[in-house]
């Protein structure tokens, strides 16, 4: 047997055995990547077009943050919160200056950055006020906290009983919203693109009127932009994109450039509610998490890479939507800066399954939904390559389900 064989049959034996089987997974063992390209062990080659849940937004293994982690990794690995080192104050400061006035919090994961904004909106409340609207199709994290906050019961099915003090309502639906604030609420959590909830935007007039009403009822507004920062939409923050500023901001994904940091960006109203003994994180803030997320931030604004997904983003919804009205299955084209997504009237899984073997990643979220979210860094003739499997995926697809259609499942070339 060819040693890349040995080597694929015996990740996948030890996964079987030894790992928590939690995730769906596609029988593919990647060794490494390279700007928007991942190889197998067996030597195949993939166009990312998902950024590994949108996290490698520069690409795999990006030079200057593998340089910064080099560097840092020669001098010190681990330094505990209750003393200093310099890359803390330097990333947080780096946040601060490209988003709005206040302080960080770091940890390690979306999840656990959600849960930060949990407890100081919680403590901002103490006493009377605790609870914390959120939206349906929303996803916040698996997390006992960022799961009661998720509005998707898919998520929290089978974990009764799930943390009281959350409430869901519909996306850009403000009445709806208006009408769910009660004396006990202090807190809205929203993200402007919801990504796991299938790319959908929402509308500037709506967040506009929600800032208004937090203003007004005294409410933090906080966005979870774990999905949608460092530049995803094509600001640095999709919260620049409506005009308003939030109290409260989550960060996770692509902050770190792959190197797992997450982190609650508290505005100057609530910057000192967490007090020395209410929050803490062993690993967050972590000197490596903190010269990567340096570095990426660095990145994004030396190379223009937001607005880059801002132009490169238009193109490519351009051709999404050209997509969509040559094949009927496709419902709309849509999302923001370089996050985007087919709406499909079939299921997504049998398209996501053709592209992988063609050697192209994207990702089926909400049965539907086909989600795109390449790296920033993404070229004119990746787009071109994945715009071919994607239109031949939908075309294969469709003169399959053609046979079906009298069955009720359409799908055809117009
Ligand atoms: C992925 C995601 C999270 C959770 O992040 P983890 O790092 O997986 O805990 C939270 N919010 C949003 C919007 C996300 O997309």
């Amino acid at each position: 047997m060819k040693k890349s064989e040995s080597v694929f049959l015996k990740v996948l034996a030890e996964h079987e055995k030894y790992v928590v089987p939690c995730y769906r997974k596609q029988p593919v063992v990647f060794s490494r990547g390279k700007g928007s390209w991942l190889w197998d062990v067996r030597g195949k080659k993939y166009l990312d077009f998902f950024s590994g849940w949108a996290v490698s937004s520069l690409g795999h293994a990006p030079r200057p943050v593998a340089r910064a982690l080099s560097k840092q990794s020669m001098k010190l690995l681990h330094l505990p919160n209750n003393y200093y080192h310099e890359g803390q104050g330097t990333l947080a400061r780096l946040l601060i200056e490209n988003s709005f006035p206040g302080k960080v919090f770091f940890c390690n994961s979306g999840a656990e950055a959600v849960e930060a904004a949990i407890k100081a909106a919680r403590a901002y409340g103490n006493p009377d006020r605790y609870e914390i609207l959120t939206l349906e199709k929303s996803f916040h994290g698996r997390t006992s906290g960022a799961l009661a906050a998720t509005g998707q019961s898919k998520y929290q099915a089978g974990f009764d009983p799930i943390l009281s003090g959350f409430r869901h309502v519909p996306l850009n639906d403000y009445p709806a919203l208006e009408g769910a604030v009660s004396e006990r609420t202090v807190a809205v959590l929203m993200e402007l693109v919801q990504g796991e909830g299938g790319v959908r935007v929402a509308d500037p007039e709506y967040v506009r009127k929600v800032r208004e009403l937090c203003d007004r009822k005294n409410l933090l507004l906080i966005f979870d932009e774990v999905q949608t920062g460092a530049g995803r939409t094509g600001k640095m923050f999709a919260f620049e994109h409506y005009g308003v500023k939030p109290d409260g901001m989550v960060l996770a994904k692509a902050l770190g450039g792959g190197f797992p940091i997450g982190a609650f960006v508290a505005a100057d109203k609530i910057a000192d509610i967490l007090k020395p003994g209410m929050h803490a994180s062993t690993f967050g803030g972590n000197p490596l998490a903190c010269v990567s997320a340096a570095a990426v931030l660095t990145e994004i604004k030396r190379k223009k890479l937001a607005q880059r997904a801002a132009k490169v983003g238009a193109g490519l919804l351009r051709d999404l939507k050209r997509l969509a009205r040559k094949h009927s299955c496709v419902q709309e084209a849509r999302g923001l800066g370089l996050l985007l997504a087919l709406e499909l009237k079939v299921p997504a899984d049998p398209i996501f399954a053709y592209c992988l073997k063609k050697g192209l990643l994207v990702n089926a979220t909400q049965n539907t939904v086909l989600r795109m979210a390449p790296p920033l860094t993404v070229t004119a003739s990746e787009i071109r390559f994945a715009m071919r499997v994607i239109d031949e995926a939908l075309g294969v697809f469709g003169k399959e389900t053609a046979q079906h259609e009298r069955e009720g499942v359409v799908c055809r070339v117009k």
